[in-house]
């Protein structure tokens, strides 16, 4: 039994299939702790933030509800502004923690911080868990390093391996320090259709599997616009304000009561890809960001500011892509097909370097979740997973199949504005990016 176990929160904003629960239930005191990093609001060295309104409203909701849901277990969320290290180390002395419990993190700030604080801190136990992946570590049939380069031979080697049963909300948490305060000045609108707290998430679980759109999964899930066409989990699975093991959970009920057919399996499929992308990022480490890939793979592009500026307002000649971007911007999603098209129109058509697509898809998705964008955006950059390499989609095609009545189009407004690519000489200079 340890006398006070601090529990820093990340992505595994939820009460239900936790695991850091049962750890931090061994403790005679519990802080829990979210912290927000001010990187989140600096421009980074693409010109982006590390997180737009529409994610930032839905992680403050999804705050929120994490506090009102650890309210009736006589807990609450401290949530606090700052540098990893510097809040970590700060309520590890106020409270004279002897334990830390959290949930492992694609994201190297986050590993770095606890790397330090266990420097800091030798007396320090750290226990970090799996709770953002469907298999665990241990279950992979390979050690990480031998993870396959693309998606199919590590599908084939995982996807007979059981699911662990999601675990139970807890039932009773040790009691806050005297120093714990919740702490949380957060403002929430709910003018997205989005909404991040974990109530919400199990209720849209709920709902997809009470419909009938399960079962069709497969022949209606490229599609652009509507909202019933895919499953719309990645904004809360992104915060882990929803398990991705309850959903196969749900799932396999499903299966039982309903049917069990190719959409079915679909949606198993591509939560597999999600998990692919999370064993990527865990091996490759900072990789994920290099320009020419984990392979070294060099791909001839550039920067043009004019361009980036097009491809981000959706006035590039591509009604398409100009449809999808202005949706982005609108809502802060996407669906999966038109993030192909116009991560392909980016590398392809505008010459563009993909990482600065991807920066700007951190800060503007509100499902934004690090393995999967930069895992996605290396594959279409023609420097990741993929072992074709050079992926480009056909618009005027894609367009046809995807939007053939120019209702999507039409919606977003894809026409409004088209400028040609080049249009730029040397009085325009310098150009505003956004
Ligand atoms: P569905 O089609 O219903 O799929 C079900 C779930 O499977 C999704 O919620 C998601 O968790 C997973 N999934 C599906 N496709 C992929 C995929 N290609 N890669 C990884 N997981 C997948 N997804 C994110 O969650 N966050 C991101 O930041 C992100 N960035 C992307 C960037 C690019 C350039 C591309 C091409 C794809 C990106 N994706 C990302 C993957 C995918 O587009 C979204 O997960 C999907 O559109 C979310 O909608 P949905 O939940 O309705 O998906």
């Amino acid at each position: 039994m340890y006398r006070h176990t601090l529990l820093w929160f990340t992505n595994n904003l939820r009460l239900d299939d936790n695991p850091v629960f049962d750890h931090a239930s061994n403790s005679e005191r519990l802080t829990c702790l979210f912290i927000q990093h001010p990187r989140d609001n600096r421009t980074n060295r693409f010109g982006f933030k590390g997180i737009g309104k529409h994610r930032q409203q839905f992680l403050n909701q999804a705050l929120l509800s994490l506090n009102n849901t650890l309210r009736p277990l006589n807990q609450a969320l401290e949530v606090v502004e700052s540098d990893y290290v510097d809040a970590l180390s700060r309520i590890i002395l106020r409270d004279q923690i002897e334990h830390l419990v959290t949930s492992r993190h694609t994201g190297s700030y986050e590993q770095n911080a606890l790397k330090e604080v266990a420097s800091r801190f030798p007396h320090l136990v750290i226990k970090v868990l799996e709770t953002h992946t469907l298999l665990n570590e241990r279950q992979l049939p390979f050690a990480l390093s031998e993870l396959p380069d693309s998606f199919t031979p590590f599908r084939k080697k995982v996807e007979q391996i059981k699911i662990n049963a999601p675990v139970s909300e807890p039932v009773s948490l040790p009691p806050r320090g005297d120093n714990n305060r919740s702490t949380i000045n957060i403002e929430c609108s709910s003018e997205n259709q989005f909404n991040g707290s974990e109530q919400s998430a199990l209720e849209h679980l709920e709902a997809y599997f009470c419909s009938d759109r399960p079962a069709t999964y497969k022949e209606t899930r490229n599609g652009l616009d509507e909202w019933k066409c895919s499953t719309k989990f990645s904004p809360w699975l992104a915060l882990g304000a929803l398990s991705p093991k309850r959903i196969i959970h749900r799932l396999n009920r499903y299966e039982d009561e309903v049917v069990a057919n190719d959409s079915t399996y679909w949606i198993y499929f591509e939560l597999l890809w999600r998990d692919y992308f999370q064993w990527y990022a865990h091996k490759w480490g900072n990789q994920i960001y290099h320009q020419t890939g984990p392979f070294n793979r060099n791909p001839l592009t550039s920067f043009y500011p004019e361009r980036m500026k097009s491809w981000i307002e959706g006035t590039t000649p591509y009604p398409i892509v100009n449809a999808a971007m202005r949706q982005l911007k609108a809502t802060g999603y996407q669906s999966n097909r038109a993030r192909q098209l116009v991560a392909s129109c980016l590398v392809h058509e505008l010459g563009i370097d993909w990482r600065y697509g991807a920066a700007y898809f951190e800060e503007a998705l509100i499902d934004f979740d690090l393995a999967s964008n930069w895992g996605n955006w290396q594959y279409l950059g023609g420097v990741g997973a993929d072992p074709r390499g050079h992926r480009q989609f056909n618009l005027a095609k894609q367009t046809q199949t995807y939007d053939p009545d120019g209702l999507f189009i039409k919606r977003w407004g894809g026409e409004e504005m088209m400028l040609p690519i080049h249009r730029v000489d040397y009085h325009d200079w310098p150009i505003e990016m956004k």
